[in-house]
């Protein structure tokens, strides 16, 4: 929803590597155990997939990285990249029980790729997609025991992010257990409040400036 909004180009580290592992790459190959077990895969590799997506373009776009960075050490390759770029960082906090029940209740439809959760918003048929029939499946990653396991490896690994972007300016917490349509405004509202500073302070002038050209 927000990449829709503000014409972000979304990278969702999660979504390029069970791609990897769906079109069976040497890449996909060598993660999808790790995945499935709650770990997180590599720096090195998830530095590349990221370094290859940014690379990859002529002009640096609004970039919406969802799922990376995951750990300091991704933060950090993030920060070491060349490019004038600022950065806003957002932790969605929520409850472990939450996080639990809306993963462990998180269904796919295999068709259309609409999300339905058990708890919340239950499809009118169980195991059928409301909008196109299809069957909704289960990512074996949001089983239970390993969402558990993914939230130990989260207090381990990724939760010291939030001690690094705090000291940094750009950092914002936004409670997560707001529901849907709250959350994305606070989150729309931060990125708007942010693309006005940036642009008042000059940054990104050749947006501001083909933005003014447009109006
Ligand atoms: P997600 O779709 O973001 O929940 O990610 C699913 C899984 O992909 C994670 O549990 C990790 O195994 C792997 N993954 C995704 N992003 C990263 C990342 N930035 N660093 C390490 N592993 C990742």
């Amino acid at each position: 929803m927000l990449a829709e909004k503000f014409d972000f180009v979304h990278i969702s580290t999660g979504d390029i590597l069970r791609q990897e592992v769906r079109s069976g790459t040497p890449v996909g190959t060598k993660v999808e155990e790790i995945m499935n077990s709650g770990a997180l895969v590599s720096d090195q590799l998830v530095a590349e997939i990221v370094g290859d997506r940014l690379g990859s373009q002529d002009v640096p776009p609004d970039i919406l990285l969802d799922g990376f960075p995951r750990t300091v050490p991704q933060a950090e390759y993030l920060e070491s990249l060349p490019g004038d770029f600022e950065q806003i960082a957002v932790n969605l906090h929520l409850s472990e029980e939450e996080v639990v029940k809306r993963l462990a209740g998180r269904r796919h439809c295999a068709g259309c790729g609409r999300i339905y959760n058990g708890y919340y918003s239950a499809p009118t048929e169980e195991g059928i997609c409301d909008g196109c029939g299809g069957g909704l499946l289960q990512r074996p990653d949001d089983v239970e025991t390993v969402v558990r396991e993914r939230l130990r490896v989260y207090q381990e690994q990724t939760r010291p992010l939030i001690e690094f972007y705090r000291s940094r300016e750009g950092y914002f917490e936004v409670d997560g257990s707001l529901g849907m349509d709250s959350v994305f405004e606070e989150l729309s509202s931060l990125v708007a409040g942010h693309q006005s500073r940036a642009w008042g302070a000059g940054v990104d002038r050749n947006k501001s400036d083909r933005l003014q050209g447009e109006s």
